[in-house]
């Protein structure tokens, strides 16, 4: 099992979407997406996406969207997602909610990291703290309530600085920021996950026999 190492605008041209993976140049002129618009990498790109898709293809596709997005392995989404079906919500929605609650993801939506691959690196690295107590696993859930934190040396980084800075991100409902010191105050409703993964076929994906 290896993580993927190409290039990353190669994955969203791939699912024809943004996946948001390069942190800044994502939102500007220079994504590729915005230039060219969504054509399938390869020769026969621009023709494979005026075919018609079957339902298998929808679903797979969008599981693998949500793969690409969260950066997780085929392993770990399917260990998630039978997670999600102990919980009493409805599976999609929880599958998504444990995904956004990933420390990487976390670290992201704080505004505290560019990108979900700049957040895994912080964690990595040993710059990210939870309640205190340095975490190095991007894959750990954090809890409500539980105090995310960036140690000294993360914030004489430029990007993380200017990030902790920057008065302007718009945090989401579930979050609350002070300096660099976050926290979920409580989990993402239906409303706070992402609307452009379809969680419904990536359970139809995996409920097929
Ligand atoms: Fe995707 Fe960002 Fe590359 Fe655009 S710049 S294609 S959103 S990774």
């Amino acid at each position: 099992m290896s993580r993927y190492l190409g290039p990353k605008c190669r994955l969203c041209r791939r699912e024809g979407k943004k996946l948001f993976l390069k942190g800044a140049r994502c939102s500007s002129p220079k994504c590729p997406l915005e230039k060219k618009g969504a054509v399938i990498p390869g020769q026969h790109g621009s023709r494979r996406f005026s075919g018609k898709s079957s339902e298998y293809s929808l679903q797979l596709r969008e599981k693998q969207k949500a793969k690409r997005t969260y950066q997780v392995f085929e392993k770990q989404i399917k260990i998630y997602y039978e997670e999600a079906k102990k919980q009493k919500s409805a599976t999609g929605k929880a599958l998504l909610r444990l995904l956004e609650t990933r420390l990487d993801n976390v670290l992201y939506r704080l505004g505290f990291s560019a990108s979900r691959s700049s957040a895994r690196q912080l964690i990595r690295h040993g710059h990210v703290t939870v309640d205190g107590k340095k975490v190095n696993i991007p894959s750990f859930l954090v809890k409500k309530d539980q105090l995310i934190g960036l140690d000294q040396k993360a914030l004489k980084i430029v990007e993380v600085k200017k990030a902790v800075e920057d008065k302007d991100y718009k945090l989401p409902l579930w979050l609350e920021r002070k300096a660099a010191v976050g926290k979920i105050i409580r989990l993402p409703d239906n409303d706070d996950l992402p609307t452009e993964i379809d969680d419904q076929l990536i359970v139809e994906f995996y409920s097929r026999a």
